[in-house]
């Protein structure tokens, strides 16, 4: 049960004044279902606004407030705007126009004949000067008294600036106080104000101090709670696996280990001995080889007379799991079975069976392998590949599994910087997998300017007509966000349609906005060699494994992130023939955006693209620009989680060693700090012991 004191901030954003189902769809977009949400919708930026008394002191381009008489409304025929056209004192004629359906808010507010102060930005159109859609429209001087200066929110259609503004305020003046659970000594050293304060400033000004005092409150809840659940972990029972590595000599693999490999395997195994359970990420590239690292720690378990479980994302990746530990175990006599959703009736009973009996050694599926229903004789190890998808409360259900806590390997083929490892998988340890085996090839990576499309289309038909399949990405950096959404899908059907034009039938497509048989139907074309060219925004699945691919093509290569262009790459370079990766750029280029591309030339080490990235980004990218999945935080920006997370990080462990685990009024404090960050399996660790 959440404490009292926060319980203003858990209601629904329904229950605030004039939010109804209609309201509440963009609201849902936005991730702002309850009024905590809404306090913490920190504004994207602040607009200021320039008084004048008539618009021979204004610039085209400036945010402005002016007062305007209203001479004409002027509805277009066709799908033009409505225009009123209005003067001010001095008589200048200014053009205030409306689209769609808005055309009717502003006929009302602008009636032919009356005088209206008036905010917006100044544009001009042709010889006119003209305001498009004012951001407001007041009676009188003092109506818009408030808005010289005012927040700016991300919006998503559907929803006003005006409107979630409004609602903004409202969750604002619900907001308790609450008591201060950052330490004293570096509240005063950093000159922060207390959380409301903090809150209330964010959103009336761009306050580096208010803002960092708010992202700091999310890391140190992140930060405990991770330290909170390493130290259930460690008080809980595992079973100590020894293994005597019988099984694991039988194993004839068609290759040496690498070094990374030997050496994560040991730290595996050095884990699985001790009594309290492993807790362990093994961070590795897509072909690093994590899964003969998840085979021998499962071997070690069978040794020792237990079982393991695997867990894959999806259904396909689950039956390729299935297929390669088969295969890579053959005559060792290990039984492995896999399990998912489809199985049914008596197949899946069989199973159910044999984990209950112990005649399945390893059991690889999907979640369906950690339902109810499924008992095992003798689980001690838990491997789960691409830990992003699962989170910690759903291994504190896995942990009621064995009869004791059964060791857990996260596997994720992200590579991430050290300092967001911290943030993200900080309550466990991590191996790295920084070599990838021998013999891969470099794939060839070129950045290249949009002025030469001609050379590049030529490229394209000569590795086309050579056999080669190729893949075409298109950016589309806001996935499913507003207008600059739907202008990504225009420009990616329009190419689409272009490499239509040239190749013929060869050409399919993938975007999200696809059903997915659609979806399905069109990989499955590439996938088969039916299909020579595949078109696609950034969709392209993990797991797409075309070895004839062996040219890629990005565009607007500096719209993406590198860690996205890094994935991406990985998609050729994946058969025999050299691989090349076109990195297309706009004809102008940022310092940034180049270094970037550089550095993608450069380097096929997906960490040191992660680490770079970051420190490119980290430095004074805006605000805004990040990346949805980037980080586990909302309110956090990479600058911040850089300055205040090792800081963070040590607080959380004094409040905790120092208290034994939050007691005292800090410590209380710290509790509803968890709360308000919903690390609610923090506070249950806590009480559970
Ligand atoms: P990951 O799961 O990390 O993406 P995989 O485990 O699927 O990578 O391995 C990718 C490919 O590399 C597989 O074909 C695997 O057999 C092979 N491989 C793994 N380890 C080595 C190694 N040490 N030397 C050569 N090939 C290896
Ligand atoms: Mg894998």
């Amino acid at each position: 049960m959440r404490p009292e004191a926060l319980n203003p901030l858990f209601r629904e954003t329904e229950t605030l004044d004039g939010v109804g189902p209609k309201l509440m769809r963009p609201l849902e977009k936005l991730g702002l279902t309850r009024v905590r949400d809404l306090a913490y919708h920190l504004p994207e930026r602040f607009v200021e606004r320039h008084a004048v008394a008539d618009l021979d002191e204004a610039t085209v381009g400036e945010n402005i407030i002016v007062a305007l008489t209203v001479r004409e409304h002027r509805s277009s025929a066709g799908r033009g705007p409505f225009r009123v056209l209005a003067e001010d004192a001095r008589g200048n004629v200014c053009a205030i126009s409306y689209f769609g359906r808005a055309a009717y808010s502003g006929k009302k507010a602008l009636p032919v004949g009356e005088q209206r102060w008036v905010a917006g930005r100044l544009d001009q159109y042709g010889q006119m000067l003209q305001i498009v859609h004012p951001d407001h429209v007041a009676e009188s001087a003092s109506g818009l008294a408030g808005q010289v200066r005012e927040p700016v929110y991300g919006l998503s259609e559907g929803m006003t600036l005006g409107r979630i503004t409004g609602l903004v305020q409202q969750a604002l003046k619900v907001a308790p106080e609450l008591p201060e659970w950052c330490e004293p000594g570096l509240v005063e050293r950093m000159g922060w104000p207390r959380w409301r304060e903090a809150l209330e400033t964010a959103h009336r000004r761009m306050d580096p101090l208010a803002r960092d005092r708010l992202a700091y409150d999310e890391l140190l809840a992140n930060a405990l709670a991770l330290m909170l659940v390493r130290m259930s972990n460690r008080s809980q029972k595992g079973t100590p696996l020894v293994g005597d590595g019988a099984l694991r000599a039988k194993l004839k693999l068609p290759f040496a280990l690498t070094g990374a490999q030997a050496r994560s395997i040991a730290e595996i195994e050095g884990d699985l001995a001790q009594a309290a359970p492993m807790l362990r990420l093994l961070q590795g590239d897509v072909g690093s080889g994590k899964t003969v690292v998840a085979l021998s720690a499962m071997l070690i378990a069978v040794e020792s007379g237990a079982q393991a479980a695997m867990l894959a994302p999806t259904e396909i990746l689950a039956r390729q799991h299935h297929e390669t530990l088969m295969r890579m175990a053959q005559g060792t006599g290990v039984e492995i079975a896999l399990l998912t959703g489809r199985d049914k009736g008596r197949a899946r009973e069989s199973i159910l069976m044999g984990l209950l009996d112990g005649s399945i050694d390893i059991l690889v599926g999907t979640h369906a392998i950690f339902q109810e229903a499924v008992a095992y004789k003798n689980l001690a190890l838990a491997v789960i590949d691409e830990q992003h998808r699962f989170g910690v409360s759903q291994r504190l259900l896995l942990a009621k599994k064995g009869r004791r806590t059964p060791h857990f390997l996260a596997m994720t083929a992200t590579p991430i910087p050290r300092t967001l490892t911290l943030a993200q998988y900080g309550e466990m340890d991590v191996s790295r997998l920084d070599e990838l085996p021998p013999g891969r090839q470099a794939i060839d990576t070129r950045v290249v300017s949009v002025e030469r499309m001609d050379d590049v289309l030529g490229a394209l038909a000569r590795h086309l007509e050579g056999g080669g399949q190729a893949y075409w990405v298109c950016p589309m950096v806001r996935e499913g966000g507003g207008d600059q959404g739907a202008d990504d899908i225009a420009a990616a059907e329009a190419r689409y349609a272009g490499l239509k034009a040239r190749f013929g039938d060869d050409v399919v497509m993938v975007h999200g906005q696809l059903r997915p048989e659609q979806k399905d139907a069109a990989m499955e074309r590439f996938a088969s060699g039916g299909a020579k060219l595949l078109v696609a925004t950034t969709v392209i699945e993990v797991g797409v494994d075309v070895p004839n691919a062996t040219l890629m093509v990005i565009e607007q290569a500096e719209r993406f992130g590198l860690a996205q262009l890094h994935q991406l790459r990985g998609r050729v370079g994946r058969g025999q023939a050299a691989s090349v990766c076109l990195l297309l750029r706009g004809a102008e280029l940022s310092e940034t955006g180049r270094k970037r591309l550089a550095l993608m030339r450069e380097t096929q080490d997906g960490f040191r693209l992660a680490e770079e990235d970051l420190e490119l980004r980290g430095g004074g990218e805006l605000l805004g620009t990040r990346q949805s999945g980037d980080t586990p935080f909302r309110v956090a920006t990479l600058e911040q989680i850089q300055k205040l997370l090792p800081i963070a990080h040590d607080d959380a462990r004094l409040l905790i060693e120092r208290d034994g685990g939050l007691a005292g009024e800090r410590g209380e404090a710290a509790r509803l700090l968890l709360y308000l960050f919903e690390r609610d399996w923090g506070v249950q660790l806590l009480r559970g012991g």
